[in-house]
C-alpha cells in the first residue's frame, strides 16, 4: 500500500557499489530471508541447509529459534512462542479467548505480553528475535552485514500491526527500508511491476489459513483493491479430510492421540505426495499393535477433497465483488503458499478465470524473493524508478465546535488521496473561520497532535448554518498534505500546505495509537458530552436572540416557562462533568425540553414573518416569486 517510493535518495550509492540488501518473508508458520545475487533472487539457507525456518521462540534455559525452538513445543510448551505474528499491534482486549494458549498472557496498559521463563516477551521483542536469526543466517551467508532489508506484511496489517513489524525490524539491528504486502511482493517476484499496469488475483493456500489480493498495478504503482480469505481454511483440513477417509476404509474408530497424530501426519506426506504422483501409499503399525496398509490413487484423494478447494473459491468471489471486478477483468493469478501445490488447486482456480494460474516460482519462496527484489531496488543496485503505494499511519481532521476532531481523512488510506466535507458557521453573521488542522486517532482536539491553523476570511455575512465552507484535505504521493477552505458562494480561498507524518517518529504514532485504543470508551463518551452541550448552547443563543426580537407574541406564562428551561438548562451546562454519559443523558433531555415549550413560539415567530413579507403586496406578485 503505498506509496511510491522509489529508490531511497539516500541509498542511491556510488554507481559501481553493490550494496547487500535482503527480503524477508516473515510468516505465521515459517520466515524466509532472500538476497539478489548477480542479479539473481536466491533463498538463503542456514547451518543445517534449511529455507524455511520455523517462526518460533523458545524462552527456556536458552533462547533457540527455528527448528531447534520447534523441538521444544511439546516439552516446554509454556516458553515456547508459536505464531507471534497473529499478536503483533494487537490489544490485549483482541485475544481470541475461544482459543486455549499454552503461556501465560499478561496484560501491560492493554497491550499483549507473555510470561516466559526468561521474563516478560512482548511481539515485538518476540519477532524481533525470529528477525535476528534471519539477519545472522543472511551475515554468514553472504559475509557482511545487510544495508537494508524490506519485511513483508499481510495486506490487510493496519497501522498498529506494521508499526509493530517495522519496531521489531529495528530492534533486530535492521535498517528497515519498507514493509511491502505480501501480495505485492508476490507480484513483484514473477515480474509484474514492469507491466505497468494490470490487474493481479493472489491466491495464497498455506497450512491453516486463506488468503486473497486483489491488486491494481496503475503507472508503476500497485493498489490492493480488496483483501479477503478465511482464517480457518487450509492444508490442515486436507489432512483431515484425508484422515477421516484413512479410518474409514482402514475401519478404525475411536483412535487414541497418539493414533490420531500418527495417522495425520501419514496422511499429510501421502497428501504431499499425490502432488508429484499418480499413487501413494503408506504403511504403519499404531500403538495398538494395528497394522495400516493404505493406498490412494490422486483421482480418488481429488474427489475427496474437492468440496474442501470448492470452498476457497467463496472467498475469491467475495474478493472480485468487493472490488467491483469480473473474473474476466483479472490479467493474472498468482499462487502463493504451499498447499497451491496440489494440483485440484491448480486446476480450479484456473477454470474458475478461465486462464492458467502462475506457478513457475516455489509458492513457500515467493514473497521473500519479491522482497529481496524490491530491497535491491531501494539500496540503489538497479536503477529503476518504482513506486509502491503508502497509506497515512494516522487520521487527518480538523477541529470543531466544542474542541472535537471531525475525520476527514482516515488513516490507513492509501495515497495519494483527496477528501472533502462541507461545514458551517456557528454564529450568525460570521465572517471568518480558524481551520485547524490535526492527526491522531482521539475524538478530543486536545489529545491529538496540531498541525497547523489558518483562517478564511471574507465570509459574506448569514445566519448561523447557512454558510457552506468545503474543506478539503489532499495529501499527495510524498505525503505532503494540502488543505484548503473555500466559501462556496463567494468562492473565497485560502489553504495551507503541512507535512502530516514526518514529523512523528515511528514510537509517537506507536504511542498515539495505543493511547487510542486505550481510552476509545471514554472518548466516545466526551465527545458525545460535546456535542450535546454545542447543540444546548447553540439552542439557548437562538431562542434568547428571538426573545430579545419578538417576546410581545408570548403571554406572561409561557415567557416564563421558555426562561425557566433556558435557566435550567445553563445550571446543567455549568456542572463539572464527574460521570459524563450521565450529564449528556440531561443535558439531551432539558435541550428537548426547551425545545418543545419554545416550538410554539417559534411558529408564531414564522407566522409573523411570512405575514410581514405579504403584507401590502399583490397576491400575484407573491405567487410569482414563489
Ligand atoms: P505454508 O503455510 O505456505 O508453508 O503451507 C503449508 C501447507 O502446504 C501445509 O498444509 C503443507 O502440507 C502444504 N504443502 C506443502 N507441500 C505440498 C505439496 N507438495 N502438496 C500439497 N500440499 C503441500
Amino acid at each position: 500500500m503505498a506509496l511510491l517510493q522509489i529508490a531511497e535518495p539516500d541509498l542511491s550509492g556510488n554507481p559501481h557499489q553493490h550494496n547487500i540488501a535482503i527480503g524477508i518473508d516473515l510468516g505465521t508458520t515459517n520466515s524466509l530471508v532472500a538476497t539478489v545475487r548477480s542479479g539473481e533472487a536466491t533463498v538463503l539457507v542456514n547451518h543445517d541447509g534449511c529455507k524455511l525456518i520455523p517462526s518460533i521462540v523458545n524462552y527456556g534455559k536458552e533462547t533457540q529459534i527455528g527448528s531447534q525452538a520447534a523441538t521444544l513445543r511439546s516439552t516446554d510448551p509454556s516458553n515456547t512462542i508459536v505464531s507471534v505474528k497473529r499478536f503483533m499491534g494487537r490489544s490485549f482486549a483482541d485475544l481470541d479467548t475461544t482459543i486455549r494458549y499454552p503461556y501465560k498472557f499478561v496484560n501491560s496498559s492493554g497491550l499483549i505480553q507473555i510470561d516466559t521463563a526468561q521474563g516478560v516477551k512482548n511481539p515485538v521483542e518476540v519477532s524481533a528475535d525470529i528477525l535476528r536469526y534471519l539477519r545472522n543466517m543472511a551475515v554468514e551467508a553472504l559475509g557482511e552485514e545487510p544495508t537494508g532489508v524490506v519485511i513483508t506484511v499481510p495486506a490487510y496489517f493496519d497501522d498498529a500491526q506494521r508499526q509493530a513489524t517495522r519496531q521489531a525490524g529495528e530492534l533486530a539491528g535492521l535498517n528497515v527500508l519498507r514493509l511491502l504486502n505480501e501480495p505485492t511482493a508476490a507480484a513483484i517476484a514473477y515480474g509484474l511491476d514492469s507491466k505497468n499496469e494490470g490487474t493481479f488475483l493472489v491466491y495464497d493456500l498455506g497450512g491453516g489459513t486463506l488468503d486473497v489480493s486483489i491488486l491494481s498495478l496503475t503507472k508503476g504503482v500497485f493498489e490492493v483493491l480488496a483483501v479477503g480469505g478465511d482464517t480457518h481454511l487450509g492444508g490442515d483440513d486436507f489432512d483431515h479430510r484425508l484422515s477421516c477417509y484413512i479410518m474409514e476404509k482402514a475401519g478404525l474408530s475411536q483412535l487414541n492421540d497418539e493414533d490420531s497424530a500418527i495417522l495425520l501426519i501419514n496422511a499429510k506426506k501421502i497428501k504431499e505426495q499425490l502432488s508429484q504422483s499418480e499413487k501413494a501409499s503408506f504403511s504403519v503399525v499404531l500403538s495398538t499393535k494395528r497394522l495400516v496398509n493404505f493406498v490412494i490413487t490422486r483421482t480418488e484423494y481429488e474427489n475427496l477433497v474437492r468440496h474442501l478447494v470448492q470452498k476457497t473459491l467463496l472467498p475469491v468471489k467475495k474478493a472480485l465483488r468487493d472490488a467491483k471486478l469480473d473474473k474476466d477483468q483479472i490479467d493474472e493469478v498468482i499462487m502463493v503458499g504451499g498447499s497451491t501445490r496440489m494440483l485440484l488447486v491448480r486446476q480450479m482456480v484456473g477454470e474458475l478465470f478461465g486462464r492458467e494460474p502462475l506457478t513457475s516460482i516455489n509458492p513457500d519462496e515467493v514473497v521473500a524473493i519479491g522482497a529481496s527484489i524490491q530491497a535491491d531496488v531501494l539500496v540503489g543496485n538497479k536503477k529503476d524508478d518504482w513506486l509502491l503505494l503508502d497509506v497515512t499511519p494516522l487520521s487527518l481532521g480538523v477541529e470543531t465546535m466544542g474542541g472535537l476532531v471531525e475525520k476527514i481523512i482516515p488513516r490507513n488510506s492509501t495515497l495519494p488521496i483527496a477528501r472533502a466535507q462541507d461545514f458551517t458557521t456557528y454564529k450568525d453573521g460570521q465572517t471568518a473561520m480558524t481551520v485547524h488542522v490535526v492527526q491522531g486517532e482521539r475524538e478530543l482536539v486536545k489529545d491529538c497532535r496540531s498541525l497547523a491553523k489558518f483562517t478564511l476570511r471574507g465570509i459574506p455575512q448569514m445566519v448561523a448554518g447557512q454558510a457552506r465552507i468545503r474543506i478539503t484535505y489532499q495529501i499527495d504521493a510524498d505525503g505532503l498534505l494540502s488543505v484548503s477552505a473555500k466559501e462556496m458562494m463567494t468562492g473565497v480561498t485560502s489553504s495551507i500546505e503541512v507535512k502530516p507524518s514526518f514529523g512523528l517518529s515511528d514510537e509517537q504514532i506507536g504511542a498515539m495509537l495505543q493511547e487510542s485504543i486505550s481510552n476509545a470508551n471514554h472518548d466516545m463518551q466526551v465527545r458525545l458530552y460535546q456535542e450535546a452541550v454545542v447543540d444546548a448552547q447553540a439552542l439557548i443563543d437562538s431562542v434568547e436572540k428571538a426573545l430579545y426580537l419578538d417576546a410581545d407574541l408570548l403571554t406572561e406564562e409561557e415567557l416564563s416557562q421558555i426562561n425557566n428551561a433556558i435557566m435550567k438548562l445553563k445550571i446543567t451546562l455549568a456542572k463539572a462533568p464527574d460521570d459524563y454519559a450521565q450529564l449528556t443523558n440531561k443535558i439531551k433531555q432539558q435541550t428537548d425540553d426547551l425545545n418543545q415549550i419554545s416550538s410554539n413560539f417559534a411558529n408564531r415567530r414564522m407566522d409573523k414573518a411570512i405575514h410581514h413579507a405579504l403584507s401590502g403586496r399583490d397576491i400575484n406578485e407573491v405567487a410569482d416569486k414563489i
